[in-house]
């Protein structure tokens, strides 16, 4: 689940910096889903990310804004609060990318479509399962994308969780590609986090997510499509990254696997919150904790807060 602290967005540069680069933003507390993996569950529904907490983002020298959540095209003010965003980047110069469940995305102004980098959707499913795991409807999905991508140049990634839920239907995720033009078809594991709610699956044990991506011949063969394996996932499962160099080669998935060895916070990424929290990369992936965050975005410089960050981290 990699994916979820920054999309693909991690994939765009994986030099340490000792500087901020990236800005992860939860833009508000809604979703149309309820998704049985979901980590995003805290506090109140209907919050929008404010003005102070923009001023502030907008005050800092990241690089790249990567609206993350918790679902961005939810309803107008959302949508529309994100087309300023992605437009003031546009205009300072930023690169923006969003990543969504794509339910609401024929809400999305074409024009504006332009100014955004890429967009990631998160499906865990294909035709066959999307509607089965998900519960929406995946040709609604694949149409508002179709439609975006006849009318604008923005580029699409396709986003796999894969968990107790979701590792049978690994074909059937890959099949995304048949309906649409991903550039990027990213899986990564289910990770164990701590937040308000219940999920409804459970982890897959490294060594077989291998095993099942290597039997999948979709998935080997096809150029656009990789896994994503942070040092979250190996602590989690108590393994070390030569240990898993060691399974990647002897399911020989050295090439299609992107393994982030360090903590993401080495690579210039922090997470904003729509209520106002800076967080570091494993912070933000604990929603029942973010509340425990010291730092208020509204109120402090994010360039130095993150310097405070990674010496604390040192
Ligand atoms: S779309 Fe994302 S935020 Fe919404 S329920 Fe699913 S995982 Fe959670």
């Amino acid at each position: 689940m990699a994916g979820a602290i920054a999309g693909t967005a991690i994939l765009k540069n994986l030099s340490p910096s000792k500087g901020l680069k990236t800005i992860t933003l939860t833009i508000n507390n809604d979703c149309n889903l309820k998704c049985p993996h979901c980590y995003l569950q805290y506090g109140k529904e209907s919050f929008l990310v404010g003005e102070l907490t923009i001023n502030s983002i907008f005050n800092s020298d990241f690089e790249h804004l990567a609206i993350v959540g918790k679902e961005p095209f939810v309803n107008k003010s959302s949508i529309a609060l994100l087309e300023k965003m992605v437009e003031k980047c546009y205009l300072k110069n930023k690169s923006v990318s969003v990543i969504t469940n794509g339910i609401g995305l024929t809400n999305l102004n074409p024009s504006v479509a332009n100014y955004l980098d890429y967009i990631d959707v998160s499906f865990d499913g294909g035709k066959g399962t999307y509607h089965l795991y998900r519960k929406g409807s995946f040709d609604k999905i694949i149409d508002s994308i179709y439609n975006i991508q006849s009318k604008s140049n923005v580029t699409f990634n396709a986003l796999h969780t894969l968990s107790t839920g979701t590792i049978n239907n690994i074909d059937d995720m890959m099949s995304v590609r048949r309906f649409a033009d991903f550039k990027i078809i990213m899986f990564s594991p289910y990770l164990n986090t701590l937040h308000d709610g219940k999920n409804d699956v459970s982890i897959v044990q490294l060594e077989e997510i291998l095993k099942r991506l290597s039997q999948s011949t979709d998935f080997v063969e096809t150029k656009e499509s990789l896994l994503l394996m942070d040092i979250y996932h190996t602590e989690q499962e108590g393994v070390s990254t030569e240990t898993l160099k060691e399974l990647m080669s002897f399911y020989q998935l050295d090439s299609k696997i992107k393994l982030i060895e360090k903590d993401p916070l080495n690579y210039g990424i922090i997470r904003v919150t729509y209520d106002d929290y800076v967080l570091t990369p494993y912070e933000s992936i604990h929603p029942k904790n973010y509340t425990k965050s010291p730092y208020l975005a509204s109120g402090v410089n994010l360039n130095q807060v993150f310097e405070t960050m990674q010496n604390a981290f040192s």
